[in-house]
């Protein structure tokens, strides 16, 4: 199964029995992900990406799909708290660039972490973080090299209210380093 695919499937199951406040999808790219919370009943969903293509085409993607409970913020995640003050249900991440467009227009490991951080210091005892990391390429390999170093530091985060954490790591079936790890953040 695509990382992707088992992303939902582990938010699906992990709220079926949970409140749904607020979601993020933090990179929207082309709307999957940000469709997909709105549509799963997420009272409220906010999402971000850089780039005025990605905003566009989540945009449409959700007007088709008629969901209405959606805020799109055309500025970078790192900035979650300037449009997000209260708590988070839960957010998703899917880093690298956005496929057939400007890839040099990536996530980088410096703002993902901070964005990272935010939303952790944002999360609800009940909630959840998702992010997929891509290591195929130059920057994302910095990127998930960074980002892993964050996580393993995680229980120790005195940022994020002396609070403990479990991270879970799923791996692709394809066994090649390249390939992309898609990673869980629940609160212990
Ligand atoms: N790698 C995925 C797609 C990721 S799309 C795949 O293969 O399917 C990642 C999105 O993040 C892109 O649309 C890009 O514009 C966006 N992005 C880049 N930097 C960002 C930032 N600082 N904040 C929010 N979004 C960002």
């Amino acid at each position: 199964m695509a990382l992707t695919r088992l992303a939902h499937q582990l938010v699906r199951e992990h709220f079926s029995d949970k409140p749904k406040g607020l979601a993020i999808d933090a990179t929207c790219g082309n709307g999957h992900d940000t469709e997909f919370l709105a549509k799963l009943g997420f009272q409220n969903v906010i999402g971000f990406d850089v780039q005025a293509t990605a905003i566009e085409n989540t945009r449409s993607r959700l007007h088709a799909a008629g969901c209405v409970n959606v805020n799109l913020v055309q500025r970078g995640h790192e900035h979650l708290k300037d449009h997000v003050s209260n708590e988070l249900s839960c957010a998703m991440f899917n880093f690298g660039y956005l496929p057939n467009a400007d890839k040099s227009i990536t996530t980088m490991s410096k703002t993902s972490v901070m964005a990272l951080s935010s939303a952790l210091s944002l999360l609800t005892p009940q909630g959840l973080i998702c992010l997929i990391c891509y290591p195929g390429h130059e920057e994302g390999a910095l990127e998930t090299k960074a980002i892993q170093n964050w996580l393993r530091e995680l229980p120790q985060d005195k940022s994020a209210s002396q609070r403990e954490w479990q991270v879970k790591q799923y791996l692709s079936n394809n066994p090649k380093p390249e390939a992309p790890i898609l990673y869980t953040i629940i609160q212990k």
